[in-house]
């Protein structure tokens, strides 16, 4: 299956192609769109139902036909911190409507919040919530979590992105940061919600 994915990150695609296996991940611009979409809803899989449907109204109207559509929405809750990133964990920090801040600036926001809370009081999860549109009657929502906590101290470990490097997973015992991307994939939110998806649509393992 050819597969258009309703992002631009790169560094995402990437993740996805290793789990998809032979299907074609391809970003929006290969098809010649540029997309983009205003994350807005009150939950993962609303916000990745809209960017999905979005990104397969584009198709549609520009006459491009034989992709299926897929659109992942995630983010980091935190339970000492309610409301305060879950589906805006990208703009953690931001004030409305402002610049984002980088990754780097919004770990360091995050340490700082939860500076002098012991373990048991720094419990995360990422979540992440996958839509893929096959065809006009045919779509499929998954939504999967990854269980851990936020570290004492940044991670000096570079793999990964965004929060990688102050998330220690529970199942793998190290920071997201430190795992190889096979890795990542096998305990991450974004990997599970893949799986999911590629058993509903009838390839999965
Ligand atoms: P998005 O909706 O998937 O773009 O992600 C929302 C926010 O969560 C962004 O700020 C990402 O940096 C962060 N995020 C999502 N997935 C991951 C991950 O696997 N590792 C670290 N940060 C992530």
């Amino acid at each position: 299956m050819r597969i258009l994915l309703a992002s631009s990150n790169a560094h995402k695609r990437h993740e996805f192609q290793l789990i998809f296996k032979g299907h074609e991940i391809l970003l929006p611009a290969e098809a010649g769109l540029s997309f983009d979409c205003e994350e807005d809803r009150e939950t993962f899989i609303e916000n990745s139902l809209l960017k999905a449907r979005t990104l397969y109204g584009q198709l549609k109207k520009a006459g491009i036909t034989g992709y299926a559509v897929m659109a992942d929405d995630s983010g980091l809750l935190v339970s000492a911190l309610p409301g305060l990133l879950g589906v805006r964990t990208a703009r953690f920090g931001s004030e409305d409507g402002g610049p984002l801040l980088s990754a780097k600036e919004r770990n360091a926001l995050l340490l700082e919040k939860l500076a002098g809370k012991p373990d048991a009081e720094r419990s995360a999860a990422f979540v992440c919530a996958i839509s893929l549109i096959k065809d006009d009657n045919t779509v499929y929502c998954v939504q999967e979590s990854t269980e851990g906590r936020i570290l004492q101290e940044e991670s000096d470990a570079t793999g990964g992105f965004g929060y990688d490097p102050v998330f220690f997973c529970n199942e793998a015992g190290c920071a997201m940061a430190a795992l190889p991307e096979e890795e990542k994939n096998r305990y991450s939110h974004r990997g599970k919600a893949a799986r999911s998806i590629l058993k509903l649509i009838g390839q999965g393992e």
